[in-house]
């Protein structure tokens, strides 16, 4: 088969039964992101973005600037996205997030903009709000609040996590939380079909969701500072909190005896599955997801 454009090579990704002793007999199935283009979950979200604000209007292709705060992924997904419509994209990066991703961003053509690491996603927020005051016309996608965000993964995601599993069974599903928009859309379109599912959100010490107290953590691309407005009508069963060091020595785990090169979110993410199968019935199906590759956090020493 022939492709003629890099956007067609986002989703479908692998779901792939790791190979390794799951409490209960249980198995744990991942959704591997990080074969998408531009390396993530978020190439999903970066297209739906992108195309929807050219069908209503708010995007003119050649022309709009388009700014957003981000981690890294979203915007490398959006670079990605905007490239086809020859749109101009400025990314407010918070200066904490990997060096890889904010060259990446620049190599797709987006202008980065660092914001100071203590001011967390809302001062890249605000920041991203301030310039769009001042260029007319420039488009703010805004995934913390954008309806849209959860939307992307409602209709890509869970269908393609369905299709994947075909008539075998699902017990739970799993998955980290960072604006909560993979979370609350995969969910609702598992949960609409398979009942009961059991549903876990992952974050790192440091988020707020279970109660603890905001600090920073070296887990990239999950923990909130505000509890997501995509959470309010999806039922969450539980959160489960991971510490750096345990989503750290599982991503060393999944690189040596799986042959999977991930980032922190998804050793934080196979944490929390395997705590889950301790709890679940025995024999149970659990779905995560591993939302991007290891190979942008090298000079983080994500392997040290
Ligand atoms: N893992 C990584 C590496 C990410 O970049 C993100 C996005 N911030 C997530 C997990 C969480 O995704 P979401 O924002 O949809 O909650």
């Amino acid at each position: 088969m022939i492709f003629h454009s890099v956007n067609e090579l986002i989703g479908h990704t692998p779901l792939l039964e790791l190979s390794l002793p799951v409490p209960n007999g249980s198995r744990i199935l991942a959704k591997l992101e990080y074969l998408n283009p531009g390396g993530s979950i978020k190439d999903r979200l970066g297209q739906v973005l992108i195309k929807h604000g050219i069908m209503n209007g708010a995007i003119i292709p050649g022309k709009t600037t388009i700014i957003e705060p981000t981690a890294g992924n979203t915007g490398i997904g959006i670079a990605l996205a905007a490239l086809q419509y020859n749109l101009p994209v400025k990314l407010v990066v918070p200066a904490k997030f990997s060096a890889e991703k904010q060259a990446l961003m620049r190599a797709l053509g987006a202008e980065v903009i660092n914001t100071p690491t203590k001011a967390g996603m809302q001062g890249a927020t605000a920041k991203a709000l301030e310039l769009a005051n001042k260029i007319p016309g420039a488009y703010v996608p805004n995934q913390f609040v954008n309806p849209l965000n959860p939307i992307a993964y409602q209709r890509t995601l869970g269908p393609e996590i369905l299709a994947d599993l075909g008539a075998e069974p699902l017990t739970a599903f799993v998955a980290g939380a960072g604006t909560g928009g993979t979370f609350a859309g995969t969910a609702k379109t598992l949960q609409a079909v398979v009942t009961p599912l059991y549903t876990v959100a992952v974050e790192p010490e440091g988020s707020i969701l279970n109660g603890g107290s905001e600090h920073p953590h070296r887990t990239e691309g999950i923990g909130v500072e505000a509890i997501p407005p995509f959470f309010a009508d999806v039922k969450i069963d539980e959160v489960q909190t991971i510490s750096d060091q345990a989503a750290f020595s599982a991503v060393k785990q999944l690189a040596r005896e799986q042959g999977l090169l991930v980032g922190s979110s998804s050793g934080a993410a196979l944490v929390a599955s395997m705590k889950v199968a301790e709890k679940l019935p025995a024999n149970s199906t659990i779905v995560t997801i591993f939302p991007d590759g290891s190979d942008r956090y090298l000079s983080e020493g994500i392997y040290d």
